[in-house]
């Protein structure tokens, strides 16, 4: 059985960034993985370019049970300093847009730069299936393969569940549970919806992407929504699913930019136009010919009343769409919910039920915004865990 500092349970982003920093401040970690290597979600995201931070990273771009719970780390660990890191490193980036930082290269460097800022003292266990975790006497005790580690400080950094076939699991809420802290129930974010029952016709639309400001409750974001032949997704959609709760409607501003006159203009200037050819002038073919005919307004404009266009323009700003679900945990990019902040210090992670024991990155309760959040939350709250121990 060898003793360390701390035993750190997940290599991902949260993990490895904890035990750079615990390593680089004297302590002997262990980090373990039941994945024979690190980061691997990481290396697929962003499109292979990691979306590795966001300059407007701010408490308000996460959703928690307690919206004031990621202040403090967020606030110590800055987006700056993570790209510091990455500057330290050599590693080339740009900004694609509304402040997302991308490598020109690949996301590799990312988990690379991680994998290097842990000096010797960090001891790396992958591929280990994890098969016991117990607490006695002020010590952790963690099994796998087999092997028995022990330490004072344990930190959970397995995620959740979003994606299983890479591996990822809800193991996070289980050992929770067991250590008597609450799970705010999870559920798929930033996960394409689906659509049934008067919706169905939309999914004909399969391949379609247009700008649009989509909203449901309080929430809107204007970017890109694309349909898909089970429903609708893009990140305009991605980004409003993590609001989105069963049984609520989905509206989408198909013309964020015309008012509802905007009809009634276009039958001045050019009255022989026809709804689906007005339409066409601004949003791709086929969206426009499924609008005018569920609207069915055929015939020329000029033919129409003002104040029907006015109408059809106020629908088609605020066009509900019923979900009927989302497309689950096998395509979201990460999992809201989880482990609850109720339980956990702000500053330093750590459970207040347990001393010794810290929950960091996508297992606790703090679900970030499509660009970058979602990592500078895991770089953020590891490095929190890692002053205090
Ligand atoms: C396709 C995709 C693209 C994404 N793109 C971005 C992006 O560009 N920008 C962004 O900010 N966010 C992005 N995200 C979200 C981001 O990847 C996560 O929020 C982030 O990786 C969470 O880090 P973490 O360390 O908390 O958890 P994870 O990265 O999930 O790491 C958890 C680790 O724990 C291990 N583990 C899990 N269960 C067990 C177990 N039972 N035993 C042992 N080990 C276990 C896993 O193997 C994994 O290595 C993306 C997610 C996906 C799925």
């Amino acid at each position: 059985m060898t003793r360390y500092d701390a035993i750190i349970l997940g290599a991902g982003g949260a993990g490895m960034m904890c035990a750079g920093v615990a390593g680089q401040r004297g302590r002997r970690v262990l980090l373990v993985d039941h994945a024979p290597e690190p980061g691997k979600k990481i290396l697929i995201s962003g499109g292979g370019r990691c979306n590795f931070t966001n300059i407007h990273a701010a408490p308000d771009r996460y959703l928690s049970a307690n919206s004031h719970f990621a202040v403090s780390a967020l606030r110590r660990y800055t987006p700056q300093d993570f790209l510091d890191l990455v500057n330290a490193h050599g590693i080339a980036w740009h900004e694609k847009t509304l402040g997302q930082l991308f490598c020109d290269g690949s996301a590799r460097q990312i988990v690379e730069m991680l994998r290097h800022a842990c000096p010797d003292n960090v001891e790396w266990a992958l591929g280990q299936a994890i098969t016991d975790v117990s607490h006695a006497d002020g010590m952790f005790r963690v099994t796998f393969g087999d092997r028995t580690a022990t330490a004072p400080y344990l930190v959970i950094a397995t995620g959740g569940p979003s994606i299983p076939k890479m591996g990822a699991t809800g193991f996070a809420y289980d050992l929770a549970r067991k250590f008597g802290m609450k799970v705010v129930e999870p559920r798929p974010a930033l996960v394409p919806l689906t659509l049934g029952g008067d919706d169905v016709l939309f999914r004909t639309l399969s391949g379609v992407a247009t700008e649009v400001v989509a909203s449901t409750g309080k929430a809107r974001f204007r970017e890109a929504a694309l349909f898909t032949h089970k429903g609708l997704s893009g990140p305009a959609i991605l980004q409003v699913s993590s609001y989105w709760r069963h049984g609520q409607p989905v509206q989408i501003d198909f013309l964020p930019d015309c008012d509802e006159t905007w009809l009634v203009e276009v039958k001045r200037a050019r009255p022989r136009q026809s709804l689906r050819s007005a339409l066409a002038a601004r949003l791709p073919e086929r969206l426009a010919e499924t609008l005018a005919d569920r609207l069915e307004i055929g015939g020329e404009l000029g033919a129409l009343k003002d104040q029907q266009l006015c109408v059809a323009a106020r629908s088609l700003s605020f066009w509900p769409f019923s979900p009927n679900g989302t497309e689950g945990y096998a395509k979201a990019e990460v999992t809201a919910g989880g482990i609850s902040t109720d339980g956990l210090s702000s500053q330093t992670m750590e459970s207040r039920r347990l001393a010794g024991l810290y929950a960091i990155g996508e297992a606790v309760d703090v679900t970030g915004w499509l660009g970058g959040y979602n990592f500078q939350w895991a770089w953020a709250s590891g490095w929190a865990a890692a002053q205090a121990f």
